[in-house]
């Protein structure tokens, strides 16, 4: 996962010439169950020595879009079943499993 992330950034940092990454904006789905903290940590370990070296993350959650047939639109932060408001069952849900790189920071 962190890697995976790095190597987006890295890719992107290198087409833009950069020297070195500031900061990287992160969306990140909570169906991914990812700890921001733990993702944070684990990026910057891998980062090191690279050009995302010393790089912060700005992760930013991104809930599940839920739309009920009976009472409009609501957020959950797991995957439901019901509608997390009425308890209806006609629910269709959208999103909540991005993982998208917002923005990039970059000094060249
Ligand atoms: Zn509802």
């Amino acid at each position: 996962m962190a890697n995976e992330v790095l190597n987006v950034v890295l890719s992107e940092a290198e087409r833009h010439a950069a020297r070195k990454v500031e900061s990287v904006s992160l969306r990140v789905g909570v169906l991914r169950a990812i700890e921001p903290e733990h993702l944070s940590f684990l990026f910057s370990h891998l980062a090191h020595g690279t050009l995302a070296d010393g790089a912060t993350l700005d992760i930013r959650e991104e809930p599940v879009r839920v739309e009920c047939a009976a009472c409009g639109v609501s957020e959950a932060r797991s995957m439901p079943w019901e509608c997390p408001r009425c308890r209806g069952s006609s629910i269709t849900t959208r999103g909540g499993d991005s993982l998208d790189i917002i923005s990039l920071e970059i000094d060249v």
